[in-house]
C-alpha cells in the first residue's frame, strides 16, 4: 500500500502545483478565516463561496465583532446561501470564540455549535499544521474511486500517516479540494484528462445521497419565511401565511422548528420576528 498512496499523493500534488486555483484565503491561517471559509463553503461551490466569505470578513474582522452584531445582520448578509441554521450556529460560535479564542479550544473545535469532524480537522490541519486529512465528501469520493474503497473513511483512518508522510496537510488536503472539483467531480469525473487514471480503481459504486427535492420542500419555505421577515419586520402569522401561500399545518411545523433552531420568536398576539437575542 506504500507505494500505491505515494504514487497517489505525488501525483495529485503535481497535478495541484499547475492547476491550484488562486483564493485570498488559500495560504492564510488565521482561524477566524479559516473557520468562516469552511461554514461558509459547506454545500457552496468555492467561487460562490468565496464571495460571501470576502463580505463577512470585511465587516466581521474578528470573532467579537461578529459576536457583538445581531442575527438579523447576519442573516441579511448570508440571504442567498440556504440553511440559515448554519448563520445562527456561526453567530454562537463567534461568541464562543471571542470568550476563549480559537487558542483556549483548541484541539478540541467540536465543541463549536455546527461544527463537526471536517471543520474540525480544517482548523487543525490550515491553522496548526498538523497531520489529518479533512475528511469531506470529496475527498471520501476519490480515495473510495480510486483505492477502490468501500468505506473511504475506515481506509483513511487507517492510512492517513502513509498519505501525509513527509507532507505537508494543508497542501494535501487543498489539492484533493480542488481534483474533486475539476476532475473527478461527483457526476462526470474527466477520467480521459486525470493523470492517476493509470492507476486508478474506478470504483464508482459509493452510496452517493440523493440531494432532497428543494422546490416545495420545507427547507424552501424556510428560506422564504426568513428572507420575508427580513424585509417586512414583525409580521401577523395569518399574514404570512398568505405570503408564502402555504397551508397552516406545514407551516405550523416550520415555525415550530425554527424557534427550536432560535432563528425566530413568536408572541402570544401571533406576531413573528427574527429573533433578536
Ligand atoms: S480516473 Fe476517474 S475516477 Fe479515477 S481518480 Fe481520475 S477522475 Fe477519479
Amino acid at each position: 500500500m506504500e507505494v500505491k498512496t505515494k504514487n497517489f499523493k505525488n501525483v495529485l500534488l503535481k497535478w495541484y502545483k499547475r492547476n491550484k486555483r488562486e483564493y485570498s484565503w488559500r495560504n492564510d491561517s488565521d482561524p477566524w478565516s479559516i473557520y468562516l471559509l469552511e461554514v461558509i463553503s459547506q454545500q457552496t461551490q468555492l467561487s460562490r463561496a468565496d464571495k460571501y466569505y470576502k463580505k463577512f470578513i470585511k465587516e466581521f474582522p474578528a470573532p467579537k465583532d461578529m459576536a457583538t452584531s445581531s442575527l438579523k445582520k447576519i442573516l441579511e448578509m448570508w440571504s442567498g446561501l440556504g440553511y440559515n441554521s448554519r448563520a445562527k450556529r456561526m453567530f454562537e460560535s463567534s461568541k464562543i470564540i471571542a470568550e476563549k479564542s480559537f487558542d483556549g479550544l483548541y484541539p478540541d473545535f467540536q465543541q463549536l455549535p455546527g461544527v463537526g469532524p471536517y471543520t474540525e480537522n480544517a482548523l487543525l490541519s490550515f491553522v496548526y499544521n498538523e497531520k489529518v486529512i479533512t475528511e469531506d465528501i470529496n475527498v471520501k469520493r476519490i480515495i473510495s474511486r480510486y483505492f477502490g474503497v468501500k468505506n473511504p473513511k475506515k481506509f483513511i483512518e487507517r492510512f492517513s500517516s502513509l498519505l501525509l508522510k513527509n507532507t505537508e496537510s494543508r497542501k494535501l488536503n487543498q489539492a484533493l479540494m480542488d481534483f474533486g472539483s475539476i476532475i473527478c467531480r461527483p457526476r462526470n469525473p474527466l477520467c480521459l484528462n486525470c493523470p492517476l487514471e493509470n492507476s486508478c480503481k474506478k470504483y464508482f459504486n459509493l452510496e452517493t445521497k440523493s440531494q432532497e427535492k428543494f422546490f416545495g420542500s420545507n427547507r424552501e419555505v424556510r428560506g422564504k419565511l426568513i428572507k420575508i421577515l427580513l424585509k417586512k419586520g414583525r409580521l401577523n402569522i395569518n399574514t404570512l401565511q398568505q405570503e408564502l401561500n402555504t397551508d397552516q399545518e406545514k407551516l405550523d411545523k416550520i415555525i415550530k422548528n425554527l424557534q427550536k433552531d432560535g432563528l425566530v420568536k413568536l408572541n402570544k398576539n401571533n406576531l413573528i420576528d427574527i429573533n433578536s437575542s
